[in-house]
């Protein structure tokens, strides 16, 4: 029997692969274009909100990297920063997000003149704002900042200085996103050992737009989780895992897979749209034939996030309940997929286990009930 929407929406989420620059809501565009006197793509919420679905939907990479223009444009100042972390924040727990991770870029937001470090404060601080909101509420949330170096520029110890500095208070790890074809993880081997070895936590993009070779060069890098990670199934033979992925399953390196991101950009095959209902109400033939209904079948450790909730027009409960449809996951297949993601984030192990035994277990006992 398949699980109703309902009882999917209810339930507690993790939040391990969300971007800032990619999930500003539709109005907040209008708003900060206006005051920051730039054209916004659009007169009302939802006509920007469907121009950033469909040109991340037209197949077309300048008008894919376009959309993230806009929005980097729109995030060069620390108010601006602030704000959309905040309403990151509200948003998460307006989803039922419990644990959520946003990553972002610092290097692309000192054109206004902020320091890499001030950038990084200006999100810290609407993410405090927005955790003590929600606590004040009686939403338990927890969240994290990582800090992402870009494949494409030359490798720097700068955010690994900066995360450095910040442990403890916000920045839980360093991600590598960017170009994945031609800039391998390997130029920036030097910073991620040094975060490792230092304590923190790392994260890289691979297995999206190259192939399990990928997925490798960021386990050696010192990657604990892989970002999308779903060309892994290109190691699998059957039910033989390959060397790569029987190294993902051992060293149980989280896939953070976005579905509706990876049929927008080519990086699965599945429907040719990921739907623009009125109700962005689930629906399994969207995904029919993705990968991560295989790689949740492998048995292989994957947690689902939404990648850009603007660009994909989507949420993390939305992502978890199309792949849930799509696989026919019962209850316990998908509380598994939440505990993976939980076990996986980078959150403070004490934070983690409270949330795990006082939000999450218990939610997912009374939904068992219900
Ligand atoms: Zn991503």
């Amino acid at each position: 029997m398949s699980l109703s929407p309902a009882v999917l929406r209810s339930l507690p989420t993790v939040a391990l692969h969300d971007h800032l620059d990619g999930g500003l809501r539709p109005a907040t565009v209008l708003e900060l274009s206006r005051e920051q006197g730039l054209t916004p793509p659009g007169s009302s919420a939802e006509e920007v909100a469907r121009w950033f679905h469909d040109a991340a939907d037209s197949g077309s990479l300048p008008a894919y990297l376009e959309t993230f223009e806009r929005t980097v444009a729109l995030l060069q100042t620390a108010p601006a920063l602030r704000r959309v972390a905040r309403e990151f924040v509200e948003d998460m727990v307006a989803d039922g997000v419990v644990c959520a991770e946003t990553r972002w870029a610092p290097h692309q937001h000192t054109a206004g003149g902020l320091t890499l470090d001030q950038a990084v404060q200006a999100v810290q601080d609407g993410l405090d704002e927005g955790v003590a909101a929600a606590r004040e509420a009686g939403a338990p949330i927890v969240v994290g900042q990582l800090l992402c170096h870009l494949r494409h520029l030359e490798p720097t110890d700068d955010l690994v200085e900066i995360a450095l500095a910040r442990r403890g208070t916000g920045v839980v790890g360093l991600d590598l996103a960017g170009p994945e074809a031609g800039f391998p993880a390997e130029r920036f081997r030097a910073q991620f050992e040094r975060a490792r070895a230092e304590g923190l936590h790392v994260t890289i993009h691979a297995g999206e737009a190259d192939g399990p070779s990928s997925i490798a060069s960021a386990l050696d890098c010192g990657a604990e989780r892989i970002g999308h990670g779903v060309r892994l199934l290109e190691d699998v033979r059957g039910q033989e895992l390959g060397p790569v992925a029987a190294r993902v399953l051992r060293e149980q390196a989280c896939l953070e897979v976005c579905p509706s991101s990876n049929l927008q950009t080519g990086a699965a095959a599945g429907a040719t749209s990921t739907g623009t209902d009125a109700e962005h109400s689930p629906s399994a033939a969207l995904l029919a034939g993705h990968p991560v209904l295989r790689l949740q079948e492998l048995g292989l450790p994957l947690a689902i996030s939404s990648d850009n909730r603007l660009m994909s027009r989507t949420s993390t409960s939305r992502e978890l309940a199309l792949a849930a449809e799509a696989g026919g996951w019962t209850l316990e297949e998908v509380e598994a997929v939440v505990l993976t993601g939980l076990a996986a984030s980078f959150i403070p192990e004490a934070e983690r286990t409270a949330l795990r035994d006082e939000v999450v277990l218990p939610a997912f006992r009374a939904a068992r009930g219900a």
